[in-house]
């Protein structure tokens, strides 16, 4: 039957699931704990039945994460044809880890530990969190584990009598490696387990506490890149830029990413600070490219960073480079062509110190806050950044939102890496750092307590 996609919430994110209704549940004769099969664009994936959030009730939802939607090749709102599988249990499973990943002793049981209950397909690449993973964000800490043999048949569940053996597998290519000044606790625990990773793309279920922010930029952006012809049948103009202010680290360069994945448009980027200090004549021309890049690649965004250091307003004090680079970009705001096709999403903590020139009809005229999170939405956040990390079981992460009022999502993210920090430090003594590679019953055995983050908390 034909179901309505929608995200999963961050919690449920990155374990093979979807969610069904329940009305849509009992018309295709499944229930909870069964598996189905999603066929989309792109192809066709099986997933774990959840049981269907409340408010999808006789809605004909389903909700799947970002991998998920992007293996079947569909987007929020779209429809997949989803239908029962009956599928066999995984007699044997071989998958191969990246050979970078320098864990000693078997993985296979850690693997399976996590793949368990999981449908899985040929050659798919499923991603699994081990304990300390290092990594700068969410993202990072996941290692890309690939499916080299299955039986008895192409689609298998994992179970526990699966015969599941890890090969190593050669790097394929660097990592993107996105600079944050992190890097310096990043590469502190990368060093402790050298897992080296790919970094994939950031969905809406790596982002918390925004949801009405991510639904505003995905409808400015994304009906009109989809639909142009929509707008010119009614005569009116789609937005060209989009501005996204509030306080730093509440997620803006988050929310123009996972929509541009989202929408599956091309996405670059340039900082407002950088671009200011280029020689003369440089920034314009860096510039220039960044939009011909974003044209020639169509349907794209166009994230600025910090934009209110590159155009603030021109009056008296602001200098001849300001001027001109101002100038550059509201010509090159103008000479977007009207078809949607390019947007420019320009983020900034200084609403009031932009060029009201460039805050103009047809050029960032749409804004929208992104706010410091609520509880709820803390909540949230604190999902995304303890999703995969070994947390003791007496760990409520609801206390702890309500415990960090006025933190943004990059204090929550740097909370969660400090407690994790200190669970380290903690085993640390049963731990051989000098050796090459890291015992994997050791890393297994890793908890993060809840003493972890109330000092976290605390310091
Ligand atoms: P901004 O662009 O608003 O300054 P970013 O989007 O660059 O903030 O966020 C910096 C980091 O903080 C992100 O990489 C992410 O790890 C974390 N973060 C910020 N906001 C959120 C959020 N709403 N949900 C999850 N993580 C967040």
């Amino acid at each position: 039957m034909e179901l309505i996609v929608k995200s999963l919430s961050q919690k449920d994110a990155g374990r093979g699931l979807a969610a069904v209704d329940g009305a849509a549940m009992t018309e295709l004769g499944i229930e909870n704990g069964d598996y189905v099969y999603i066929k989309g664009d792109r192809g066709e994936v099986a997933a774990r039945v959840w049981p269907g959030y409340p408010e999808d009730e006789e809605l004909g939802i389903l909700r799947i994460d970002g991998r998920l939607r992007k293996a079947v090749g569909t987007n929020i709102d779209d429809t997949v044809d989803v239908s029962a599988a009956d599928l066999p249990a995984a007699t044997i499973l071989t998958v191969t880890a990246p050979e970078t990943l320098r864990v000693d002793g078997d993985l296979a049981p850690i693997v399976k530990r996590k793949l368990k209950g999981r449908a899985i397909d040929p050659g798919q690449t499923v991603h699994i969190s081990l304990a300390l993973g290092p990594g700068s964000s969410v993202s990072k800490r996941q290692i890309p584990i690939q499916v080299a043999e299955i039986q008895p048949s192409d689609t298998a569940i994992v179970v526990e009598s699966t015969e599941l053996s890890v090969e190593k597998r050669p790097a394929e290519r660097a990592q993107d490696h996105e600079e944050s000044s992190d890097d310096q606790l990043a590469s502190a625990s990368q060093s402790e387990s050298q897992i080296q990773t790919e970094s994939p793309d950031i969905t809406y279920e790596d982002i918390g506490g925004v949801d009405d922010e991510l639904e505003q930029v995905r409808e400015m952006i994304e009906l009109p890149m989809r639909h142009p012809e929509l707008f010119q049948q009614l005569g009116i103009d789609p937005p060209k830029g989009v501005l996204l202010h509030g306080p730093p680290g509440t997620g803006k360069t988050l929310i123009a990413k996972a929509v541009a994945n989202e929408i599956d448009a091309f996405f670059t980027d340039i900082s407002g600070p950088e671009i200011m200090s280029r020689y003369y004549g440089e920034s314009e021309e860096q510039l220039r490219s960044v939009f011909e890049d974003a044209t020639e690649n169509a349907p794209a965004v166009v994230f600025i960073d910090e934009i209110d250091s590159i155009a603030p307003k021109r009056d008296d004090t602001s200098g001849d480079v300001e001027r001109r680079i101002v100038a550059q970009l509201l010509s090159l705001l103008d000479g977007i062509e009207e078809r949607g096709e390019v947007v420019v999403i320009g983020a900034t903590n200084r609403l009031n110190a932009i060029d009201p020139a460039l805050r103009r009809g047809g050029r960032f005229d749409r804004e929208i806050e992104v706010g410091i999170p609520d509880r709820d939405g803390r909540e949230e956040i604190f999902e995304v950044h303890t999703r995969g990390m070994p947390l003791s079981k007496e760990i409520d992460l609801s206390e702890y939102a309500v415990d960090t009022h006025g933190f943004v999502g990059a204090d929550i993210e740097q909370l969660a890496k400090e407690a994790a920090m200190r669970a380290l430090r903690r085993v640390r003594p049963n731990l051989d750092l000098e050796a090459d590679t890291i015992d994997a019953a050791a890393l297994e055995a890793i908890r993060i307590e809840d003493r972890d983050f109330q000092h976290a908390m605390s310091s």
